[in-house]
């Protein structure tokens, strides 16, 4: 049988209830019948002690106090040893028949009775037999365990109600988790989340963790959509190209030169093509953790100095001026070829988005044993709403501005990768139509004397 959390915690609540109250109620019942009988009986042993000690014998009659032989509701008689009735009073002409037990107090029907022998100065032996009612105790102790195994019965089904529906309420907000999951799961709206109450309980927690959990699946689902978007934008482009140039060749009455120049546009497209796959490639060897970087002790100075000759050489092309402040002498442990990659990347955006005439800024200086460095243009800038998206791959903040000519939109994911891959990182401040600043930071190698600090 299938039985929800709730009825179980509530069964269990419900047993643990009723043994303990039982168990309880049990023992202070018993010790209440168990007092009630023990006192009947210390004042029948009271009463008959009394009566044997105030026993004569006058006048040819044994007596004793007529108060004494009915008191305190406990009746008492004396036999002579041999049987016959001698004086006192027995309620019931059963119990002057019952046999002659001296010694203990035993139960007789509702009565309790004590027997003793006693000596009377002048007569000799007598048997004293002490009897007293105990109907209304016992029928007392009897209703008490009645209302008990009512009380009992009502604390069942009260302790069973209660702890239903106070773990119901309890496990209220799983409801609501259950609900919020059922409802993605069967449609495709991964912006819900679950309502969040002011307790700050565990349910609060497992709520924000879901919701996190939901915040990442949103973000790395609306990636995978960006890339495949863009990833097939990317690709289509080339692909009609060299699909029209073919056609175009192969069409009647095309000349040699005609054939060749169209040859040359689907070679342009298939070389874009190739270097694109590559790049994939490489970035995909990355995410498998597959990719090794040939790392060696280098002067990143020198580098920076290098790869600046060739940005400023690129940006002169479009009237920009490159300014360098490079702090000589900071060595990394790093991968020549993709830390030449990531200035170059970003060095060619700087001067593909930069301002026709503007200025780009490429610094490296040593900071709390890291080589921070940045490239600064004075260009388009990037929007607010793309920024964090431009190191997806294939985004591209505006594609009327980039195409085959430019890039693919996979240069500062390689960026950020090889940043990541030498324990680095990489950011970007930008304002719309002032300009952008790609920082990053790598550690250093502290020997080398620029970044001892
Ligand atoms: P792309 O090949 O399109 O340059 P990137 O990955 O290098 O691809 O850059 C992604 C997008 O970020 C670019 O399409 C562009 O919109 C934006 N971007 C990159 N660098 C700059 C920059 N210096 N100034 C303005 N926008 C930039």
């Amino acid at each position: 049988m299938k039985l929800s959390v709730k009825a179980k915690v509530a069964a269990a609540v419900t047993v643990f209830t009723v043994v303990l109250t039982a168990l309880v109620l049990g023992g202070v019942l018993s010790t209440v019948s168990a007092t009630v009988t023990q006192n009947a009986e210390d004042n029948l042993r009271a009463v008959s002690k009394e009566v044997k000690r105030q026993l004569l014998f006058d006048d040819g009659m044994v007596e004793a106090p007529e108060a004494l032989l009915v008191q305190g509701g406990v009746y008492t008689a004396v036999y002579s040893a041999e049987g016959p009735f001698l004086c006192g009073y027995m309620p019931s002409a059963n119990l002057d028949s019952l046999d002659f037990k001296p010694g203990k107090t035993r139960s007789w029907g509702n009565w309790l009775v004590l027997d003793r022998r006693a000596q009377v100065e002048g007569y000799g032996a007598v048997h004293l037999r002490s009897a007293t009612n105990i109907e209304q105790l016992t029928d007392a102790v009897h209703k008490m365990w009645i209302m008990a195994l009512a009380g009992l019965f009502v604390i069942a089904v009260a302790a069973s109600l209660g702890s239903y529906l106070i773990v119901r309420r309890c496990l209220r907000p799983l409801d609501t988790i259950n609900s919020t999951a059922a409802g993605i799961q069967e449609g495709t709206d991964l912006s819900l989340r679950i309502p969040l109450g002011k307790a700050d309980d565990e349910f609060h927690a497992l709520g924000s963790t879901f919701n996190a959990m939901l915040d990442r699946l949103e973000q790395s689902f609306g990636k995978e959509r960006r890339f495949t978007d863009n990833a097939s934008h990317e690709l289509r482009t080339p692909v009609a190209v060299m699909l029209a140039e073919a056609d175009y060749a192969l069409e009647e009455n095309r000349s040699p030169q005609e054939q060749r120049d169209a040859l040359a546009k689907i070679r342009e497209q298939a070389v874009y093509m190739s270097e694109l796959t590559s790049q994939l490639l490489a970035l995909a060897r990355a995410d498998r953790g597959a990719s090794r970087l040939q790392m060696e002790e280098l002067d990143f100075s020198e580098l920076c100095e290098m790869v600046g000759e060739t940005g400023a050489e690129l940006a002169a092309e479009r009237g920009i001026r490159l300014g360098a402040s490079i702090q000589p002498g900071i060595c990394v442990n790093g991968d020549t070829a993709l830390l030449m990659r990531m200035l170059l990347n970003l060095l060619e955006n700087a001067v593909r988005y930069g301002r026709e005439g503007g200025h780009i800024r490429l610094e490296l200086c040593c900071e709390d044993g890291q080589a921070r460095g940045c490239v600064a243009d004075d260009g388009i800038g990037i929007a607010p709403e793309h920024l964090p998206h431009i190191w997806e791959r294939f985004y591209q903040a505006d594609r009327s501005r980039s195409g085959v000519a430019g890039g693919a939109g996979l240069g500062l994911a390689m960026v950020e990768y090889i940043a990541q891959a030498h324990g680095g990182s990489v950011s970007c401040e930008s304002t719309l139509g002032e300009g952008s600043t790609f920082s990053w930071s790598i550690p250093a190698l502290p020997a080398q004397g620029a970044c001892a600090d």
